[in-house]
């Protein structure tokens, strides 16, 4: 699972990665050259040979040249690397989003996502993609510079090593806690962005309820803390470099000791004191920073690991169930819902729907009327009892099937920040017989007549009044041509005159099999359902026809009285 989410940054990018790689050992490989050409240039001038200086310098230029060559295509080819890489995860996060259930945003945090696709890739790409170049080119710089070492003076490279020992096994043992303190940071930059969110959307009550100094002061919360958290992981970070600078210096104050004392007895020249002291950089540069790279390193596989949590986390399973028809219809059977356990939000619901009937659903606020919609539009798969469609459990079909057989209009439209065509259509391509019908039924026609297919909706469909919104979203439904229909106070935000024209058309659909909730108790519109199911508490209290209802006078008769519309 880990491997496979990790790839992603190489599919189709393998060639860049391995070029890259190649190009930077030798970048880093040529880089120990350097330290070579002073021991070859100080031991030739001690040994005053003027010729040979030229020969050095000749070969100088060269190295000079192919370096700088070398070093500008490797620039090119790596950041195409990062930006294939990069690109390549963000678009997979977002894939694996847009395969989650709609239960699972239900219960989660969308700023979550907001923030991994943030804040957290870019710690991924420093800590991960530019880490691993990083970490690559350290480790060829150290064993080039040890290799060229042992080739000079074997003993001086093992008291080289043995100094390194007490850095390596220091930052090692700091590394982790950088791992747990960029958790920390990521989780506070989610809550960052969710209040950023919050008290954004919700600008218009802050200033009508003159929160603006309550607002400022939630927000500074947050703001603080997600600062010290970044604060406490630098300090992390520099007490390594700190430390590890320090037993550097330390170090190459050894090494020159050592040189001096082998140079005097003989063993070893001038020049090739200077090399070892040139090469202590490659060597002690990859012990300073390796230890920090690595943690960064795990700190951002740490955060791809919590994206793969979230991607995962509240996966309804898909059913494998393939179906293209209701059938004779739909059937509840005994089915119970809680959110919370214990918390009946709907208990022993049993009815049935027949094919190309118009149902409607009335009960008071809270009484479960949104959930009972929910449930069948697959929102949840923790229900009990059963509900079949064509005698197939909802569990089992395949999301795919439910969709296309099911469309719903929520009391809460989005609108997307695009043309009201796109809005209808949903960005798909359809017929204009088919584009003008669902506008005539949703009555449309005016807005469109005014202003046009064009014209632009605004974010959440600010330029748009609430009822427009709403007629936007029946459109849609209409437009998708699904068997079934489901309507939750859909025509709520219309003024009565719109509502009762729009809810008359859908229910003169005989082809349309409909579930409606409906909040207003009007007569003329009641009449017209093949079923009304009362609901009070979670459960089926009353069922019939209009008239049926009317006669039984219990709980439907209460409500229909107290509405005052009957005239
Ligand atoms: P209605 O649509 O009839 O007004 P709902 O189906 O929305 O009622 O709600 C039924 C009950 O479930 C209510 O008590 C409500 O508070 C509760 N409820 C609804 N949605 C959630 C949720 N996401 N989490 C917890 N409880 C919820
Ligand atoms: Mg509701």
């Amino acid at each position: 699972m880990k491997e496979e989410h990790t790839s992603v940054f190489f599919e189709n990018n393998k060639l860049l990665f391995a070029v890259s790689t190649v190009l930077l050992i030798i970048v880093n490989i040529l880089s120990c050259v350097y330290a070579y050409i002073m021991q070859v240039l100080l031991d030739a001038s001690t040994g005053g040979n003027v010729k040979q200086l030229i020969t050095i310098l000749v070969e100088t230029i060269s190295l000079f040249l192919v370096f700088f060559v070398t070093q500008m295509i490797l620039n090119k080819v790596r950041y195409a690397f990062v930006r294939r890489a990069m690109s390549q995860y963000k678009n997979k996060v977002f894939n694996l989003l847009s395969h989650k259930s709609i239960a699972s945003f239900v219960n989660e945090r969308t700023s979550s996502y907001v923030s991994i696709l943030t804040n957290d890739v870019t710690v991924i790409e420093n800590g991960y993609i530019n880490g691993l170049f990083d970490i690559i080119s350290m480790c060829t710089s150290f064993a080039g510079a040890l290799l060229l070492m042992i080739w000079y003076n074997w003993m001086m490279t093992l008291v080289v090593l043995f100094l390194c020992i007490v850095p390596i096994v220091m930052s090692v043992l700091i590394g982790d806690k950088i791992v747990h303190l960029e958790k920390g940071i990521s989780d506070k930059n989610e809550k960052f962005v969710s209040i950023i969110k919050d008290l954004l959307m919700g600008f218009p009550v802050v200033k009508s309820f003159q929160a603006e100094e309550q607002a400022v002061n939630l927000f500074c919360d947050e703001n603080t803390d997600l600062e010290k958290g970044k604060e406490k992981r630098k300090a992390a970070e520099g007490t390594i470099k700190i430390i590890a600078n320090e037993v550097g210096s330390f170090i190459q104050i050894g090494v020159f000791l050592m040189g001096a004392f082998l140079a005097i007895k003989g063993y070893i020249t001038a020049g090739v004191v200077i090399a070892f002291v040139q090469l202590m950089n490659n060597v002690m540069e990859p012990i300073q920073s390796l230890p920090a790279l690595f943690a960064n390193r795990k700190a951002a596989k740490g955060l791809i690991a919590k994206m793969e949590q979230y991607a995962s986390n509240n996966e309804v399973k898909d059913g494998d169930e393939v179906i293209d028809d209701i059938g004779e219809g739909i059937q509840f059977e005994q089915v119970g819902f809680s959110y919370e356990k214990g918390n009946y939000a709907l208990h022993d619901i049993s009815f049935k729907i027949e094919k190309g009937k118009h149902y409607g659903i009335v009960g008071g606020s809270g009484s479960g009327k949104s959930t009972l919609l929910n449930l069948l539009m697959g929102g949840f798969s923790n229900y009990e009892g059963n509900i079949y469609i064509a005698k197939k459990e909802i569990r089992d079909i395949k999301r795919e099937c439910l969709y296309q057989l099911l469309s719903s209009v929520q009391q809460n439209v989005f609108i997307f920040d695009n043309s009201i065509l796109n809005n209808i259509t949903m960005f798909k391509s359809f017929d204009e017989e088919q584009v003008n019908r669902a506008i005539k039924m949703s009555g449309l026609e005016k807005l469109i007549h005014e202003k046009g297919f064009d014209y632009l909706c605004g974010e959440n469909g600010i330029n748009l009044s609430g009822g427009e919104r709403q007629r936007i979203s029946i459109a849609r439904c209409i437009l998708k041509n699904t068997s079934v229909m489901l309507m939750d106070e859909a025509t709520a935000a219309l003024d009565a005159e719109t509502a009762k024209t729009v809810m008359t058309q859908i229910l003169e659909m005989d082809e349309l099999t409909s579930i409606v909730v409906t909040h207003s108790l009007e007569k003329s519109i009641l009449e017209r359902f093949d079923k009304l199911f009362v609901l009070q508490n979670g459960t089926i209290v009353e069922a019939g026809t209009f008239g049926e209802l009317l006669k039984n006078k219990k709980y439907f008769y209460a409500l229909y009285s107290l509405s005052g519309e009957q005239n």
